[in-house]
């Protein structure tokens, strides 16, 4: 890279996002990585010495997220890498399902990555190069029962990746989602032993993944290399689910 390209991160804080950012990092690229709080961006900040720096946003306010990306642009910097990786569960059966834990996921996971996606994409244009690269997840295609929302809205990442790659190929942008299987991070500590071992039976590899495994993928698809891979969703989930 002759400049030094400028990448956005969501949800930098912790797991799969934390990894992708430090990777980023490592392949040179300067990171901005987003918390939801002032305290998670400082130490983002604090992590990243002069290879990046923390933010606050919150993806389901429009507000925020155009605060953040002013303060990427305050500094001069005009993105070209987005990794649209933040998200939240809120499981529970359709029949207990509250309209705000539908509204909350879909409008993070689903609804946030259309902000951030709108308010950089301009720069991406004009640079006419970039990558965009949505995180989605392994039960947007098996579906999952009790996860309604957070399903849906993998799902809906999925289109929406195939249908940006249409409108914006042109322009030497690609669009990919990475879809994880049950990766170690936070969100998948929350299960019990008795869930975690009837999902390590079911993958053939016998094991969780690491969250430097989605964040290898993530640095291949920002690469040169892999600019002819466009529209897709990449599987990363131990053979748990075969394409
Ligand atoms: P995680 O450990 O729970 O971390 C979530 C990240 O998202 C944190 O950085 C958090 O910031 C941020 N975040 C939460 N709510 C937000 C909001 N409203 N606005 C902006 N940022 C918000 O999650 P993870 O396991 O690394 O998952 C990362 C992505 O991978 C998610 O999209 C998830 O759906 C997907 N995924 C994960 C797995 C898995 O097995 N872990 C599997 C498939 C897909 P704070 O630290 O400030 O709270």
């Amino acid at each position: 890279m002759s400049e030094q390209r400028v990448a956005l991160v969501t949800g930098a804080s912790r797991g799969i996002g934390a990894a992708i950012a430090e990777r980023l990092a490592a392949d040179g690229f300067f990171v901005w990585g987003s918390a939801t709080s002032e305290a998670g961006a400082e130490r983002i900040t604090q992590a990243f010495g002069d290879q990046g720096s923390g933010l606050v946003m919150q993806l389901q306010s429009l507000a925020s997220v155009n605060a953040a990306i002013e303060q990427i642009q305050g500094h001069g910097h005009v993105p070209q890498v987005i990794i649209n990786n933040a998200g939240i569960t809120r499981d529970n059966l359709m029949l207990r399902m509250s309209d705000s834990d539908w509204q909350d996921v879909l409008d993070t996971n689903l609804g946030g990555t259309f902000r951030v996606t709108k308010a950089l994409l301009r720069g991406l244009v004009k640079s006419r190069w970039g990558r965009v690269i949505n995180i989605g997840s392994v039960v947007g295609r098996l579906g999952n029962a009790g996860q309604t929302n957070y399903v849906t809205s993998k799902a809906g990442l999925e289109g929406f990746t195939r249908s940006l790659a249409l409108e914006v190929g042109s322009r030497g942008i690609t669009v990919n989602a990475v879809a994880p299987g049950f990766i170690e991070t936070d969100m998948t500590d929350q299960l019990t032993d008795l869930q975690r071992g009837a999902m390590l039976e079911r993958i053939p590899l016998g094991r969780m993944g690491q969250a430097a495994e989605i964040a290898a993928l993530v640095s291949f698809l920002c690469s040169e290399e892999a600019g002819y891979i466009t529209g897709q969703t990449l599987q990363v989930n131990g053979g748990l689910f075969l394409v």
